[in-house]
């Protein structure tokens, strides 16, 4: 049963806590992509997966006995194009290494065209629960122009194999915004999704943002991208949210909806702050109080993790490195103070749509909401930006256009 106490979320009496896995590979790159994500041989991605596992010891080692993991997310990058035996033992390495709950939720995200039947029945086998499958458009015109390595086709085939498989709660990614995407195109990609058997659990619903250093920025600085205005970019997001409702779909978060009983509870966790650790390279954590963020280098951090030596042994004595002496290559490492805390509760909780309950704020902070941020909330209710309830607050559908300016006035 997970409840707050003591400024933690539990669970059965331990502390609960999140794992994410970064998996940087991918067969290419595609044209709007700026994740840390890039192809890579054979060898480098066994390289990295050692130094993976390795982290994953260590940093279970300082805490194994006081967290339960209710959930593990594998994303990427395309994690699927690793091997199915890959991604089942570092499954394996993590249960090993944590206490990992009965019920927990473990998902790993999926590219069209990299898992066939035998990969995704090897995962399942080893006990992931949830794939995200990354869509994008059904349209193959448009994903073509994304630089996207599959057809719809290819989507559909790896669907049905994902299904076949046994899984039974499965994400699709959809963009909107995409150049040359008209509202009937959109339409038509809503469509055959819902045209899938059984329906997908969850769709998460994005706008193609133009990220710097992509292919996309290039051409958009050339001339040579067609890009539709925010109003349109608006009418694209608003009709994918109202089409979904409309077919029994909830819309839980700015970007996400779910059938009932189906939000992602890995995303939840991040945006009601339960501390989570991060693997692999860029991977964040939040973690008794701090937020550190690892390196981006893989070579810088394959060449410190591959140097420590978790052999069995040391995995049978729970590791021997103490956390003076365990210095990681981080590129990011803040221990946050009450402010910050209460900032980040503020920004993440208001991207729930239920927004924030007044209680929790309590539970945590050991304050009334209203006496560190009640002028603000007032003013962006009279606004029209939030509505506010006797337990809750949350944003308006034109607070969601302007999350971020509403965001900002939350900075203390
Ligand atoms: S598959 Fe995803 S992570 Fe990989 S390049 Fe494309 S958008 Fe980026």
């Amino acid at each position: 049963m997970q409840k707050i106490s003591n400024k933690k979320f539990t669970y059965d009496g331990k502390n609960e806590l999140e794992i994410y896995i970064h998996i940087p590979f991918c067969i290419r790159k595609c044209n709007y992509c700026d994740f840390l994500s890039a192809p890579a041989d054979e060898k480098s991605r066994f390289v990295y997966i050692k130094a993976l596992e390795n982290e994953i010891a260590v940093k279970a080692s300082a805490c194994r006995d006081e967290y339960i993991v209710t959930s593990v997310f594998v994303g990427g990058g395309t994690p699927t194009v690793l091997d199915g035996d890959v991604l089942a033992d570092l499954l394996t390495c993590i249960k090993r290494c944590f206490i990992v709950a009965e019920t927990a939720e473990i998902t790993f995200e999926c590219n069209p065209g990299t898992a066939d039947y035998e990969k995704l029945r090897k995962c399942k086998e080893a006990g992931y629960n949830r794939i995200s499958i990354g869509l994008q458009s059904a349209i193959d015109d448009e994903l073509m122009k994304l630089g996207r390595i599959h057809d719809y086709s290819a989507f559909v085939k790896t669907y049905e194999n994902a299904v076949k498989c046994g899984f039974d709660n499965i994400n699709v990614d959809l963009m909107s915004a995409i150049p040359g995407q008209s509202l009937q195109s959109l339409d038509e990609s809503i469509s055959r999704i819902l045209a899938l058997n059984p329906r997908p659990t969850h769709i998460s619903s994005y706008s193609l943002i133009l990220e710097e250093d992509t292919v996309f920025w290039k051409m958009n600085e050339e001339g040579n991208l067609e890009l539709p205005d925010e109003d349109t970019e608006r009418a694209m997001h608003w009709h994918v949210i109202d089409r979904l409702e409309k077919e029994g779909y909830l819309e839980y978060e700015l970007s996400n909806l779910s059938l009932p009983g189906y939000e992602c509870r890995h995303n939840v966790g991040y945006w009601i702050r339960k501390e989570y650790l991060g693997f692999g390279i860029g991977a964040a954590s939040l973690f008794e109080g701090r937020r550190q963020t690892n390196t981006r280098d893989i070579s810088e951090y394959v060449n410190f993790y591959a140097d420590i030596d978790c052999t069995d042994d040391w995995y049978a004595n729970k590791g021997n490195v103490s956390r003076e002496k365990y210095e990681p290559p981080l590129s990011e490492d803040v221990e946050l103070t009450r402010e910050d805390e209460i900032e980040e509760f503020m920004f993440l909780g208001l991207r729930m749509c239920k927004g924030i309950e007044l209680n929790d704020f309590k539970a945590l902070f050991d304050a009334d909401i209203s006496d560190i941020y009640g002028e603000i909330i007032d003013k962006n209710v009279e606004d029209g930006l939030l509505e506010k309830t006797a337990d809750s607050i949350r944003l308006t559908r034109r607070g969601q256009d302007l999350a971020n300016f509403v965001f900002s006035q939350f900075i203390l």
